[in-house]
């Protein structure tokens, strides 16, 4: 999705850190550590991924430990990123950026977040925008506590200037796009400009109704609508002339996809805030400066959710569509070949419309996987139908669970388990580089040696292999119920449903592949969360050995 952002206009804060308290100077590491070592990598890294990108300062904090956040380059970095001078943070490792992992973890997780700015640590090759929960909520942690545990001095936890970003609502992002307009009164707050904001919903109508980008630039530029340049120079001389200067460009479809797609339109320049099914979520939220709604007072939706989502999928279809279009056609953009991959092309046969695959068509290979629409239609129409069965199921299943106050926080003592387990792998990793030193001054013999390492490698072995099984365990059980609600809400909307729509296909279906043999297989939207839902469940059952087995308890919440 990254071309929605390809014009986003990064300032970048590249940080350096180096202390000799924190072993960054031990012979092994001095060399890769030295500020020179991490300034050299980060611009190279830079110019390799991101050659267009202004570095606004490199801030460096040589001499200063990464237990805490007092250091002057990060404070001088934070004030920058509070001012709005720069959005993006660069380091060569996480434990560049702090050695306090549940600190760190609050202003990568949290705060970055909240204020729009994309956070890249190069060694860990982790990049806030294309970050997975997983990547948030495994990587980061272990990593983050890993360089905890290496710390010499983990004893004092200092709350730094927290409390006066805390107390502070005001929107500092950079800029601020079409449908929105700073307030007269103060430039820090945003406000809707009406106007702009009833445009970009008219385009989200006619996506909706199967327009292409194409021609909903068009039709702007019939309708003498400004494109969102000329429409801010409007704004800005309106009282000084009369007279419309100059008006040179037109709504291109790249200006609609980028009105669009923004996420200010849900009230928000956090990325992948849709995705937050972190199994410890509720935790969180009960911090009041970490609300994750604390963005939305900032800059005003115009869009819910929902619509929001399903514009962007539409964005991404509509981009496969052939040029030259004005409509697309209800299965437009989800249908596939099953045996070749390729997308399905409409024919008109005799009185009726069929779909042939396109690489056949092309006479390129493949055989023709004819099927006609009206088939495809009432197929679809009846594995929907089914899969919103099976949803209301697993949602009762869900209710049921939670009246039994099998909460999530029974599963969560699973990620104590893994940072145990890592503490324990680090002991024993020690204790074998011990017994090498142990060896080599003869204070134990070759029998000995060899003993005692057999039994700490297969020690080691055994807990990598815990917590690995541990990981997926927690990967199985992070979805979160309230992000689920979501999109449970949304499909069962359509429950009673007995006409396929573009609409609802665009709510329930990632794609659909059709067979030589006349398999159609439908691919669900939200199908991940869907199987780890179900997982969950799985996963709870175990817990509920003494309640019996889900396929009873369900029963009896259906009757
Ligand atoms: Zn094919």
């Amino acid at each position: 999705m990254d071309f929605l952002r390809e014009d986003f206009e990064y300032i970048l804060a590249v940080y350096l850190r180096l202390s000799k308290e924190d072993g960054d100077m031990s012979v092994d590491r001095a060399e890769s550590n030295s500020i020179t070592n991490q300034r050299a990598l980060i611009l190279s890294y830079l110019k390799q991924h991101f050659p267009n990108i202004k570095v606004f300062k490199i801030y460096t904090d040589d001499g200063f430990t990464g237990t805490n956040f007092e250091r002057p380059g990060f404070k001088e970095m934070l004030q920058d990123i509070y001012e709005g001078k720069v959005n993006f943070v660069i380091v060569k490792d996480l434990s560049r950026f702090g050695r306090d992992y549940v600190e760190a973890g609050k202003y990568i997780k949290k705060k970055f977040r909240t204020m729009g700015v994309r956070f890249v640590s190069v060694l860990e090759n982790f990049d806030s925008l294309t970050a997975t929960p997983t990547d948030y909520n495994l990587l980061l942690p272990v990593r983050n506590f890993i360089n905890d545990q290496f710390s010499s001095d983990i004893s004092t936890k200092v709350r730094g200037n927290q409390s006066a970003m805390r107390s502070d609502g005001l929107y500092i992002g950079p800029y601020v796009s079409y449908g929105r307009k700073k307030s007269a009164d103060n430039k820090h707050i945003i406000e809707v400009d009406e106007y702009a904001a009833s445009i970009i919903l008219e385009m989200a109508d006619a996506l909706f109704y199967g327009y292409t980008v194409q021609k909903i630039s068009e039709w702007l530029n019939i309708r003498g609508v400004l494109a969102p340049a000329d429409y801010k120079r409007s704004q800005g001389i309106q009282f000084k002339t009369s007279f419309q200067t100059n008006i040179k460009s037109k709504w291109t479809p790249k200006a609609v996809i980028r009105a669009l797609s923004d996420p200010m339109n849900i009230g928000t320049m956090e990325q992948g805030k849709r995705q937050r099914i972190n199994y410890k979520v509720r935790t969180m939220v009960e911090k009041p400066w970490e609300e994750r709604d604390v963005v939305n007072d900032r800059v005003p939706a115009i869009m819910s959710a929902d619509v929001y989502d399903n514009v962007k999928r539409l964005l991404l279809m509509d981009m496969r569509t052939a040029p030259g279009q004005d409509t697309v056609y209800l299965f437009c953009g989800l249908l596939y070949c099953g045996d070749c991959n390729n997308s399905m092309i409409r024919r008109k046969q005799g009185a009726g419309i069929s779909y042939i695959c396109s690489a056949y068509n092309k006479k390129e290979k493949c055989t023709r996987h004819t099927i006609v629409d009206v088939v495809l239609q009432e197929i679809v129409l009846e594995i929907i139908q089914s899969h919103i069965k099976t949803i209301v199921y697993v949602e009762e299943v869900l209710d049921y669970m939670e009246t039994l106050n099998v909460a999530r926080e029974d599963l969560e003592h699973y990620d104590d388990e893994i940072q145990s387990k890592y503490q324990e792998l680090e002991r024993y990793s020690k204790m074998q580089s011990a017994l090498y030193r142990d060896r080599a001054d003869e204070i134990i013999n070759e029998e000995e040696f060899l003993e005692y390492k057999q039994f700490y490698e297969k020690r080691c072995a055994e807990l990598e292999q815990t917590i690995a099984y541990l990981k997926q365990i927690i990967s199985n059980i992070s979805v979160n119920r309230s992000d689920c609600c979501r999109w449970f809400e949304e499909f069962k909307k359509y429950r009673n449903v007995q006409k396929l729509t573009r609409a609802m296909l665009i709510i329930f279906v990632d794609k659909i592949t059709v067979y030589e043999d006349k398999r159609i297989n439908v691919v669900f939207r939200f199908a991940d969360e869907f199987s780890a839902l179900q997982n969950y469940i799985k996963a709870a059952e175990g817990f509920m050995s003494d309640i019996g087995s889900i396929g009873a308890v369900s029963g009896k919440a259906v009757s």
